[in-house]
């Protein structure tokens, strides 16, 4: 029975153990009318599209957490509180911005309120939901932090592990190596919510924006279900969506940081027209100015050169490799076997211009940096992608120079809006500075 505690099992209704005492079930897949909708995923489907031959029904949309038939029942233990009182281990002083941060978002988390965390690339806003955690820990309460991106959840856990080192906290993702076991700490994926119900009374997710969370309706019902019924949410975001701010207007309470850990502003994108961006690859007399842009930048730091395709990329990076032979030219992209070795070498400076493709988006950290993005026009570019990416430049180290150049051929609504978010946010910034002196 000990497997039934904090996770949501599925078991064939003939299997239910004969001590049922302290377990909950719920059917697996509810029959209404024509339809079948399933409690794991929410989904729906007709009866006629899902039925097998032993005439039950199953749900598709997510098989690939194991077949729920309508055989099955949902069982799942109230979890227990077991409450503790952490000495947070932070990796270093919390700037008396973030210390403000981080004492607001307790109290709203205390008067039951969910909220948003609109934090600005580089603003350090993980050591600020810390004391969120621990104030849930300290009732006794358990806490999912997740992310649609499993690198986040691969760098998240460490960072908790660091600053609640008493407490036992558990990596959770499709890969992981690691089996279940309960722990009141969690860090998984938002896929693995699927796994429980209303096992949280806190769930906080990072990068609540990123693919594949925003828009997926499955992802969505996972969350909701695996939040307890008066539990509470923290999703952090430097770039939520018009659609994610109407969602939640009125039901979340929204907290800006607009100031970096640095407090230096964003670096605001300059435009740079490139007419025939798209056809660079046919005349060397197209290419000059983008030439002489990537020469002027990695004579001082590091380039970083989005593209909006694989194939677009790696033309690209072939031909500016042979026109600047004396600089040392790359390219990653997800399709890249070698992506991880060749993300690692371009943090430690082994590269001076390296092409890339969305992965490079959020997440990655370098030192010492310029962003060119080519075709940013392309639709492939939201606002979110174009402030993240803008947001890769000037995050740490003493090194300010970088800069953020946009190349385009058409003015785009997402180019206008992530200027001016990242406008608004330095006057923001820059109000917060003036008032404390
Ligand atoms: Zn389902």
């Amino acid at each position: 029975m000990d497997m039934l505690f904090g996770k949501q099992y599925l078991i064939d209704k003939t299997q239910l153990p004969e001590d049922q005492q302290g377990l909950y079930c719920r059917a697996g897949l509810v029959i209404e009318g024509s339809l079948v909708i399933c409690q794991r995923c929410g989904e729906r489907h007709r009866k006629s599209d899902v039925q097998l031959p032993s005439q039950c029904y199953y749900c598709p949309s997510c098989s690939r957490y194991g077949r729920i038939t309508s055989e099955d029942v949902l069982c799942w233990q109230e979890h227990r509180l077991q409450p503790m009182a952490h000495q947070i281990v932070f990796p270093g002083p919390l700037t008396p911005f973030q210390k403000a941060l981080s004492d607001r978002l307790v109290k709203h988390y205390q008067a039951g309120r969910s909220m948003l965390v609109w934090s600005v690339t580089g603003s350090g806003k993980t050591e600020m939901i810390f004391e969120t955690i621990a104030a849930a820990r300290k009732k006794g309460e358990r806490v999912a932090i997740v992310s649609p991106r499993i690198d986040v959840c691969r760098e998240l856990y460490p960072r908790i592990q660091q600053a609640f080192p008493n407490e036992d906290c558990l990596l959770l993702h499709g890969d992981s190596e690691e089996p279940y076991r309960y722990t009141n700490l969690l860090v998984a994926t938002t896929h693995q919510l699927l796994h429980f119900y209303q096992s949280f009374p806190l769930i906080i997710v990072d990068e609540v924006d990123a693919f594949p969370y925003e828009g997926d309706r499955q992802l969505h019902y996972g969350l909701q279900h695996a939040l307890s019924e008066t539990g509470c949410l923290v999703y952090l975001s430097a770039t939520p969506s018009d659609r994610l701010l109407k969602e939640i207007k009125g039901r979340f309470e929204i907290e800006k940081m607009p100031l970096r850990f640095h407090q230096r502003p964003l670096i605001v994108p300059q435009l740079c027209w490139i007419e025939r961006w798209r056809q660079l690859d046919q005349r060397k007399k197209w290419r000059r100015p983008l030439i002489n842009i990537m020469r002027r930048l990695a004579e001082k730091n590091f380039v970083l050169v989005f593209c909006p395709s694989i194939p677009y990329m790696e033309r690209m990076a072939a031909l500016v490799a042979n026109e600047l032979s004396d600089y040392i030219v790359s390219s990653v992209s997800s399709k890249d076997p070698q992506r991880e070795e060749k993300v690692l070498a371009a943090r430690q400076q082994q590269f001076q211009i390296l092409f890339t493709t969305m992965i490079l988006e959020r997440g990655v950290t370098f030192e010492s940096v310029s962003v060119v993005v080519l075709g940013a026009n392309h639709s492939i570019y939201t606002k979110s992608a174009l402030v993240q990416i803008a947001g890769r430049v000037d995050r740490k180290g003493a090194f300010h120079h970088g800069e953020v150049l946009f190349c385009y051929n058409q003015m785009t609504t997402a180019i206008r809006q992530a200027i001016t978010e990242i406008k608004h946010m330095n006057q923001l910034a820059e109000r917060w500075l003036a008032d404390e002196m």
